[in-house]
């Protein structure tokens, strides 16, 4: 007899069907909330699980067994069972925070992805847009054009040109230009880094940046590395208490294992640049590395005309403007990028005048305005050059 057939005055009728149905949604929902706890147990033991270090394979000393570079140091550790024989150098790995076991191969290093963080550019600066500096100019065309443009020539005397040179003096004397129109001259690529971006930026991956960095001279050769702030990672260092610090001296030592490395005629060169010559680890300046070191001070009294003759160039001058005069109205340590900043400043002058033309007033007003609020900066670059 079904549910169906049945009557009475007191039950509520309930047919048959309802019953199966609940039945079968009653089931769906059981299986739902297992497939939730399956999901809330993986969610739990993720959050259980304690991090793994990222390390990277030196070399596989046994089947088993293998040199790790960490972050703190090279570590001589054990590999997992699963992972036995399936280790290569230059893998990245993961390891148990405890045993510093071997628990996971993830792969070949990434070639550092360099191109998006340097300038790589092709520079059209000519030696013939920078004032005075003519000895740094002929040095710097003997040691990096010639070599690169020529390098027959050396062959033939018999003669290894430096593998570059290190530029130092106060900033925006034409350090970045002279290494600009060598890169010009020379038609090769320039790639400019600055030593401070690449300490603080790439944490723990400085010496594999600087390596890429090579590698990527080497493919688009010629080329020419220029290193600006090159201090921030060749500086002298007392101790290396700090795990930065001795981050930074990894970077170092592969930046000179890169230095050691280069044939002094193959057509990547080196310009290196700093403001603090005083501070850095002579390693870098050994003969066979960066031996030549030029000087780019503050310009002379002649120096300073050529450069107010570049900037003023393209400039609608008044007869009255006397650039010798303008000259030795701006003291002893103005630099190049000063001077190119008095120009712009002068040409602001007169279109505040409501004028075309710039006149002598309009420089004298501008060098007051530009030398006027360097003097008040405490600790300008003088301080420590002299
Ligand atoms: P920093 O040490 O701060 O990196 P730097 O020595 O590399 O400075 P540059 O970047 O070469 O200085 O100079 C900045 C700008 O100043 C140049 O782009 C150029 O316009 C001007 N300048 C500097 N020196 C000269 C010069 N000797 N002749 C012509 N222009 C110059």
């Amino acid at each position: 007899m079904s549910y169906e057939n049945e009557e009475s005055e007191n039950t509520t009728y309930i047919p048959y069907r309802y019953f199966a149905k609940r039945h079968i949604s009653v089931e769906e929902e059981n299986e739902m909330l297992k497939a939730t706890i399956k999901q809330l147990q993986k969610e739990l033991l993720k959050h259980r699980t304690p991090p793994f270090l990222v390390g990277s394979v030196v070399d596989v000393v046994k089947k088993d067994e293998a040199i790790i570079q960490l972050n703190t140091g090279k570590f001589y550790v054990k590999i997992a069972k699963e992972w036995e024989g399936k280790v290569k150098p230059d893998d990245r790995v993961l390891l148990d925070q405890k045993s510093l076991t071997l628990v996971k191969v993830l792969g070949k290093e990434k070639p550092f992805d360099v191109e998006g963080f340097v300038v790589i550019d092709k520079p059209k600066v000519k030696w013939s847009e920078i004032g005075g500096l003519e000895e740094q100019i002929r040095e710097i065309r003997e040691i990096i054009e010639l070599p690169l443009l020529k390098p027959q020539m050396f062959k033939k005397i018999g003669i290894e040109p430096p593998k570059g040179v290190l530029l130092y003096g106060p900033p925006g004397t034409g350090k970045t230009l002279l290494a600009k129109a060598a890169a010009a001259h020379s038609k090769a690529t320039f790639i400019e880094i600055v030593g401070s971006e690449l300490v603080q930026k790439y944490i723990g991956e400085g010496s594999k940046f600087v390596k890429s960095i090579f590698e990527m001279a080497r493919e688009k050769a010629p080329s020419i590395v220029f290193i600006d702030e090159v201090d921030a990672i060749a500086a002298k260092r007392i101790e290396l208490g700090t795990s930065g610090e001795r981050e930074v001296q990894r970077t170092f030592m592969q930046l000179l294992a890169e230095i050691d490395g280069f044939k002094p005629l193959g057509n990547v060169k080196i310009i290196a640049a700093t403001n603090r010559l005083d501070i850095l680890d002579p390693a870098i300046t050994r003969p066979g590395r960066l031996d030549r070191i030029i000087e780019v001070g503050y310009p002379d009294e002649k120096a300073k005309v050529e450069i107010l003759k570049i900037h003023t160039k393209k400039m609608n001058l008044d007869d009255n403007v006397n650039l010798e005069e303008i000259a030795k109205k701006l003291g002893k340590k103005v630099s190049g990028a000063e001077i190119k900043a008095i120009c712009t400043e002068a040409g602001y002058f007169a279109l505040r005048r409501n004028s075309t033309k710039i006149k002598m007033q309009d420089f004298e007003n501008a060098i007051k305005k530009v030398l006027g609020k360097k003097s008040k900066k405490k600790g300008n670059y003088a301080f420590i050059y002299g």
